[in-house]
Parts: C-alpha cells; structure tokens; sequence
C-alpha cells in the first residue's frame, strides 16, 4: 500500500520539491500550506508520515505537534530553518521522531523520512535477533553469538539512549544523566565516551549503526 505523507510547509518552492522526490521515490503526498487546517484534514484523512514545518500561517509547528500528539502516534518529523531551535525544541519534548534543519536537501529529507518509517514499523514488530542486549552486573553487551565489554559510563549511556529509541538526546541531557553533579566535565567529554561507545559497537555489530550522532543536535538510538 502506498504510504502517505502529509507536508505542512508554507514555502510553495520547497513543498513542491519534497511532493517531486516522494513521489518518484513511491509515496503519495498532500501539501498544506496553513498549519491551521491540518487538524480538520486528519480527521477525515489518514497519513503515514507528517514533515511539519515549525513557523506556519496560521497554527505554528510547535503548537500543532502537540495537538497531533495528544490524539495519535503518527510519525512526525520537524523541520526548521535554526539549527539553534532544534536544541529547545528538543527540549520541550514535543514527541516529534526527528528534526531536520534548513536548508536540506531534499535527497536528506527523503531519507530521514523512510528512516523514521523504517523504526517505526520495527517499534511495531520488535525483532529480538537484532537488539543489543545488555548485561549490567558484567558490563557487556551481547548482540547474537557474539559480546564485548563496556566501561561503566559507556554501559549508562547506552541504556539511558535505549530507554527511547529514536529519541534524540542533546549532549547536556547525556550529562545530566552521566554526572548528576556536573562535576568538572566539559560536554566534549561525552562527546568521547559515545566515540568510543561507537566504535566498540561496530566491532559487535558492524552492519548495524544503533548509536547515531545527530548533526548539530546530538545521540540517539536506532
Ligand atoms: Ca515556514
């Protein structure tokens, strides 16, 4: 079945680029330039995937992604035109499943768009074979046959990115979770224990990416 995307963008040039690479790439696409009249919309259509713009005419991104949230569980990756927004926005725990900055390209948003499919099919059927399994009295972590071990801090991290798959965590969250007393860290510390979190992972696992770094942004699972 052909999966639907709804696009919320006011900027007709940049919705009719995204309409032309999603349906060459197979989707089917309504654009709605008013963030307004998406709530009426979805009460007697269905999408698969929502890319809400954040500033709208009419009902801005934030306040409609919320809405969105409080009566479905509908993919909804955020797009903005600050890098520095997605940070806040991050913060607010909106539910959205990924954020995306501009300018992107639209090969970029097409991509992150069958990613976040993607996940969350897989969130709806969990393949067991295919998770990290973590072993916390011992410190490893177990993927199929195979095991390594991890340092305490790279055991933390990796269960506090778990907890949500597909969440991003900016690098103060990490912090906040790693030293509670923020003692005398700087956040390119965290920066280096997810490096090497990483880097012992793909020796586990090397076709699977799970620990992702976010451009600008910062970790999550996958
Ligand atoms: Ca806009």
């Amino acid at each position: 079945m052909t999966e639907h995307i709804l696009i919320v963008e006011d900027e007709p040039k940049l919705s009719a680029i995204l309409r032309d690479y999603l349906t060459r790439d197979g989707f089917s696409v309504t654009i709605s330039d008013r963030g307004d009249r998406v709530m009426d919309w979805l009460e007697s259509n269905r999408a698969d995937l929502i890319l809400l713009d954040l500033m709208l005419p009419g009902t801005d991104g934030l306040t409609l992604c919320k809405a969105i949230r409080a009566q479905s569980a509908v993919p909804i990756i955020m797009t903005t035109a600050r890098v520095e927004e997605i940070d806040r926005l991050l913060g607010l725990e909106l539910g959205a499943d990924d954020y995306i900055c501009k300018p992107y390209s639209p090969r970029e948003v097409v991509a992150r768009v069958k990613a976040v499919l993607r996940r969350t099919r897989h969130n709806a059927q969990p393949e067991p074979e295919a998770q990290l399994q973590l072993a916390e009295q011992s410190n490893r972590v177990h993927f199929g046959q195979q095991d390594i071990e991890l340092t305490a801090i790279e055991m933390r991290l990796l269960q506090v990115l778990m907890q949500h798959p597909g969440r991003i965590y900016t690098r103060d969250q990490l912090m906040d979770v790693i030293y509670p007393d923020r003692r005398l860290v700087s956040d390119r510390t965290i920066d280096s224990h997810v490096k090497n979190l990483r880097r012992k992972l793909a020796t586990l696992a090397p076709e699977h990416d799970f620990v992702r770094s976010v451009y600008g942004a910062g970790y999550k699972y996958e």
